[in-house]
């Protein structure tokens, strides 16, 4: 008969740094979820849960479903809003069951261990999981660089939501285990700046659409889907610090140049590269006429 043995921590999870990995449960109804998440999570060797905005919390019934995670329920951080929750955060994974309108860069439960364990020791990493009735929503999707799905039979294919927590940590936990004698270099190790943060991100968004709404490009009252499909660009580009600065710059010099511009020609909304290019080349050879005879 063999010996039941337990792992020792060192066996355990090698690759894994908890502090940098949150699991963030957003607008929880049922208190029980909350404890049974805490507790996949601890099984699994994470430690820090967020919840936004949950609407029964603390509760007895959250404190009973967590067994002997009761600490992680007690070091939650809760907070209002999902933008709070992954403020500092330079990689954020959101979890769904179904695909949405707009696809987005996808995962599945092993590559998003793999993408987790490869960044979370420079990048803070978030992972979302949605309301028990509708998931998340398009916006909070959106803010998120990857969505993971856990393949299911399309008779059922959602689960319940401290299930979707226990596979999501538990194919990390594996993957963590799996790598232990050969942990590659994760990219990041070899860059030379940091990621940009969700709030740098959302900063830099906010700096975009002013800028794309006042050069006419952009109209907030007929917006298709350009913030949504920007977003996703620069989800995929995954941009760090000093980039990021460096697109900040140029939206600034151009906000500078339309306050200061001293001929008010504007390109009509809506047109094309073509149209654009075309009244560029007009004014452009006004120019060089008007240069011309000032010689
Ligand atoms: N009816 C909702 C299901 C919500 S289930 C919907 O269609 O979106 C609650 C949460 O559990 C989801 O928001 C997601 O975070 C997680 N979840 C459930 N099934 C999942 C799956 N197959 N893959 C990934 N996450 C899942």
């Amino acid at each position: 008969m063999t010996e039941e043995k337990k792992l020792t921590a060192r066996e355990w999870m090698p690759a894994i740094d908890p502090s940098q990995i949150a699991i963030v449960l957003v607008n929880t109804s049922h208190p029980g979820n909350i404890g049974a998440a805490a507790r996949a999570m601890k099984n699994m060797g994470l430690n820090q849960l967020i919840l936004v905005d949950p609407e029964d919390f603390p509760s007895g019934a959250a404190t009973a479903r967590a067994a002997w995670a009761v600490d992680v329920l007690e070091n939650a951080r809760v907070v209002s809003t999902l933008e709070e929750a992954v403020a500092d955060c330079g990689l954020i994974i959101g979890t769904s069951a179904r695909s949405r309108k707009l696809p987005w860069p996808m995962l599945d439960p092993e590559s998003c261990a793999e993408r987790v364990l490869g960044e979370h020791k420079t990048n803070k990493v978030a992972i979302v999981f949605g309301r028990e009735d509708s998931g998340l929503n398009n916006e909070e999707l959106q803010l998120c660089h990857y969505h993971v799905q856990v393949p299911t039979s399309p008779e059922c294919p959602s689960l319940n939501l401290s299930a979707a927590v226990m596979v999501i940590s538990y194919e990390l936990s594996r993957r963590a285990r799996f790598v232990a004698d050969a942990v590659k270099a994760p990219e990041d190790e070899f860059w030379d700046q940091e990621r940009a943060t969700a709030e740098e991100n959302e900063r830099f968004f906010t700096h975009l659409e002013r800028v794309m709404i006042a050069i006419r490009f952009h109209d907030p009252d007929n917006p298709r889907q350009l913030m949504q499909r920007m977003r996703r660009l620069f989800g995929r580009i995954r941009i760090d610090v000093m980039e990021m600065n460096i697109l900040r710059g140029v939206l600034s010099n151009i906000e500078w140049h339309i306050k200061h511009r001293d001929e008010r020609r504007e390109p009509p909304r809506g047109a094309s590269i073509e149209e654009i290019e075309e009244a560029l080349d007009d004014s452009l050879d006004h120019g060089s006429e008007a240069s011309a005879d000032q010689q």
